[in-house]
């Protein structure tokens, strides 16, 4: 069902508000890793409306390494990321990461965003085929692309057809990065399914000097949408901030963004 060959027209979602995602838009999510607290949320916020960007990503239910690591605010930073965004004309990307959440996060969130770590949870892709929200899928850490096209397939058969497919880098040999951002994953999906594709470099590359280029990178080669971590102080940030740009970097990286969509 997620085939070119079921469907050849591009699947192209309509988020309200005039945020589309898909074929003939360039999609730009940006936000921390970890939503932090009001002071923060207002300050990326700020941004996002400044540079006219509609989406903002934040994990209130963080999959952490380690469990001593900050593992997200919860329910009560999801009511008032919601608030904040509403008031803002902002949507937002966030991840759940258990079938329980689903009914209470559903309505929080504009797209629920599916984790590496979680891309063959196939109860959790099971309970999200049963919800009218968009799905943003990560590939798995270790996962092919066929199986991320099949993790799809679990949603859109479940009855959701709302859904997003994100290369987030993979796991590899190479040391020298966190991950290994898989650009020839790119039109290979858009030449397999006719859902939106997302990069995230930040994950893919995991080193802040290198997201940009990468996200550039991933817009040349074919992407619908770049998802990428920023935060005000990324020194400061409880979690991921060594691939995480500052806000003059996402301002420009924006501006290139856009520059070089309009170039394809
Ligand atoms: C994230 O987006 O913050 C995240 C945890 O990503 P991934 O699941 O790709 O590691
Ligand atoms: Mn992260």
């Amino acid at each position: 069902l997620v085939s070119r060959k079921w469907r050849v027209r591009p699947t192209v979602l309509d988020l309200g508000d005039g945020v589309r995602i898909g074929e003939g838009t360039l999609s730009i999510v940006a936000g921390p890793c970890s939503i932090e607290s009001e002071a923060q949320m207002e300050k990326i916020m700020q941004h996002l409306v400044d540079n006219d960007v509609r989406l903002m990503r934040g994990g209130v239910f963080k999959p952490r390494s380690s469990p001593y690591s900050f593992r997200g605010l919860g329910m009560e930073g999801l009511k008032q990321f919601h608030q904040m965004a509403r008031a803002r004309g902002i949507k937002i990307v966030t991840e759940v990461m258990q079938v329980s959440q689903v009914e209470e996060m559903h309505d929080y969130v504009d797209v629920f965003q599916v984790g590496a770590r979680n891309t063959q949870n196939f109860n959790l892709l099971d309970a999200l085929g049963g919800v009218d929200k968009p799905v943003l899928i990560k590939r798995g850490i270790s996962g092919t692309i066929e199986e991320l096209l099949s993790s799809a397939e679990y949603v859109f058969s479940g009855g959701n057809e709302k859904l997003i497919l994100c290369e987030r880098g993979i796991r590899t040999f190479e040391t020298a990065s966190r991950n290994t951002l898989d650009l020839n994953a790119i039109p290979i999906l858009k030449e397999k399914t006719h859902l939106p594709v997302m990069v995230d470099p930040s994950h893919g590359i995991g080193i802040r000097e290198y997201v940009a280029p990468m996200a550039l990178a991933g817009v040349m080669a074919g992407a619908d949408g770049i998802l990428y971590e920023a935060h005000e102080k990324p020194e400061e940030a409880a979690s991921d901030g060594q691939q995480t740009l500052n806000f003059a970097e996402s301002e420009r990286l924006i501006h290139n963004l856009r520059k070089v969509y309009a170039l394809r």
